[in-house]
């Protein structure tokens, strides 16, 4: 478990791994959705995350900078 062999991946591709495994706990209602998922939507050099929580509804948007990023 050592060894990180990431360097073929691209950023997005690390985004998307990092937006799946953390955060799904919802800030307004505490509610941990364990099989949902950020929805992400490439706008340029921009991605933008979307994840609605099951249990309360509310909406969590994110915004990621592909250009800043590397
Ligand atoms: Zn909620």
């Amino acid at each position: 478990m050592a060894a990180d062999r990431r360097a073929g991946t691209t950023a997005l591709d690390r985004l998307r791994t990092h937006y799946d495994s953390v955060d799904m706990v919802c800030p307004k209602c505490g509610y941990e959705d364990t099989d949902g998922k950020w929805r992400s939507e490439m706008n340029g050099s921009r991605v933008d995350y979307q994840h609605l929580c099951p249990s309360c509804g509310a909406i969590r948007r994110r915004t990621i900078r592909l250009d800043s990023t590397e």
